[in-house]
């Protein structure tokens, strides 16, 4: 099938723009053609948010109005989050049942729903003298047209968490997929328009790398915010200096899970299984550095090489199956390559590795766990986005704080322990966006998600990320 941009409410042809080839990552065959759109097609589509911006048919609405039609889209994709779910997996080999319910498009209905209700009290409040003789009050207005470019771990999620906050904040928006998985991301569209929010508002636009350049260049868009690697998170904020549009940077990570010695070991190699294998480990909070407690250190591998080797992997229509393909062969290639250089690097790989029996098709990799790691190696210090966990030991909460800070990134970690005192201390000093206690994964749509360092800085999920949309006007009126 061939996917048109859709621009100003309706499906419209490239101008300029050539073909490029959607596949199933299982079998690597070609399943649709989209848009690789040009600087033209992004410039249309930035007109018409420009338009719908400075003509207030979404801007000026009431909060009650905006909410409403959020919360229709909401009632909208859940309607259809069968179809929606269906090709997703189509898209990105991920199982089923995690996309379908309880999984990713249910959370994209539960934070469009959550920045529905949050639409209503976007304004804020101030309005004092502070001169003697005036009265000034702050204006919480929206950035205007925002560029909003997405990544390909979980393509319909992203483009909901993306656009939640951006419509709640009356924004109007340049959404671009990531160039291997837009066919969800495509659907939104018409159940944009269906849902009452007008034309222009939302625009989606397919493309590579040079269309999300574009975006980023077009000096009539205010703001861009990306989900994607720290490289292109660099490489967007440089590019953004030019005509110093705002940036909003959620990028890559290198979560430590960090186990003392007075935690069930059973209990926790599950939960760090799971996080390390969960979305095939394309995931920017996945758990990627285990740190066990000296003591505990053998039982715990044990069990986590356990945990990984019973992983079930396959196609996502099969029952039972928890792990996918990786996304591509590029990416396959690159999670090889770390773990090819881990090994030469003396690393040893407790399980997992290479590519699974009876899975010579498509991009699968095993559930890889490597011992015998240094903290300053490649593998321990890079993000590798695959299934891959190192296993490290460290001395006392010292020795666990320091390795587990001791990375560029700062998105996500965790702490097992029984310690009250202890998991407070290290969630203070822990550098990171996210810290869980006795966990690692769950997120609310009530609750901010972002990094530190060079994970990036704004919030996606909870009110706070509509604050990242609006720009503060303060205006002071004299009382005679
Ligand atoms: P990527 O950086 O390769 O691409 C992300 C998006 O940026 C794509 O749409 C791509 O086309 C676009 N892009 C690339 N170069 C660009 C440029 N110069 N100008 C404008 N746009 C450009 O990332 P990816 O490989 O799609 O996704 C994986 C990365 O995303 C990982 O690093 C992961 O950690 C990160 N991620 C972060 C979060 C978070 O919340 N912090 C969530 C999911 C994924």
């Amino acid at each position: 099938m061939e996917h048109k941009l859709w621009i100003d409410g309706k499906w419209q042809d490239s101008k300029g723009g050539k073909m490029m080839s959607i596949e199933d990552p299982t079998t690597g065959n070609k399943i649709a053609e989209v848009v690789d759109a040009s600087r033209e097609d992004v410039d249309r589509a930035v007109q018409a948010a420009k338009v719908a911006f400075y003509d207030g048919r979404w801007s000026k609405k009431t909060p009650a109005d905006r909410s409403k039609a959020i919360w229709k889209l909401a009632d909208i994709i859940e309607a259809n989050m069968e179809a929606i779910a269906k090709l997703e997996s189509e898209n990105t080999g991920k199982p089923y049942a995690f996309v379908s319910l309880g999984g990713d498009i249910p959370f994209a209905v539960d934070n469009l729903r959550f920045f529905a209700s949050a639409a209503r009290d976007t304004h804020g409040s101030h309005a004092g003298e502070y001169m003697s003789g005036y009265t000034s009050m702050y204006r919480r207005e929206p950035v205007g047209v925002v560029g909003q470019v997405a990544p390909w771990n979980y393509p319909f999620m992203m483009a909901a968490w993306k656009i939640g906050p951006a419509l709640a904040a009356g924004c109007t928006i340049v959404l671009k997929p990531a160039p291997g998985t837009p066919l969800t991301t495509l659907m939104l569209g018409e159940f944009v328009k269906e849902a009452g929010i007008p034309d222009g508002v939302v625009n989606i636009v397919t493309g590579g790398n040079d269309t999300g350049q574009a975006i980023v260049e077009h000096p009539d868009v205010r703001m861009v915010s990306l989900t994607g690697s720290t490289g292109t998170g660099k490489k967007i904020m440089k590019t953004a200096a030019d005509t110093l549009k705002r940036v909003h940077l959620e990028l890559g990570g290198k979560a430590p899970f960090i186990v003392f010695d007075d935690s069930d070991p059973e209990l926790v190699a599950a939960k760090a299984s799971m996080a390390a294998f969960l979305n095939t480990g394309q995931d920017c909070t996945a758990a990627t550095r285990l740190y066990v407690e000296k003591s505990k250190l053998k039982v715990m591998q044990e069990a986590v090489v356990e945990a990984m080797k019973n992983v079930k992997v396959g196609l996502p229509f099969e029952d039972g199956v928890q792990m996918g393909p990786l996304i591509s062969g590029v990416q396959k290639e690159r999670v090889a390559g770390f773990v090819e250089r881990a090994k030469a690097a003396g690393a040893k790989i407790l399980t997992g590795g290479g590519t699974p029996k009876g899975f010579d098709k498509g991009y699968f990799f095993e559930p890889t766990v490597i011992g015998n790691v240094k903290q300053d190696s490649e593998i321990v210090q890079q993000e590798v986005f695959g299934p891959v966990i190192t296993v490290q030991e460290f001395t006392d909460e010292a020795d666990a704080l320091s390795k587990g800070n001791d990375v560029l990134y700062g998105l996500a970690a965790s702490i097992f322990t029984r310690d009250i005192g202890r998991a407070m201390r290290l969630s203070s000093e822990l550098e990171f966006g996210t810290v869980w206690v006795n966990d690692h994964l769950p997120l609310t749509s009530e609750t901010p998600h972002g990094g530190f360092k060079q994970s990036g800085f704004g919030k996606d999920l909870s009110a706070e990320a509509i604050g990242d949309y609006q720009i503060t006007k303060h205006v002071m009126i004299a009382q005679s």
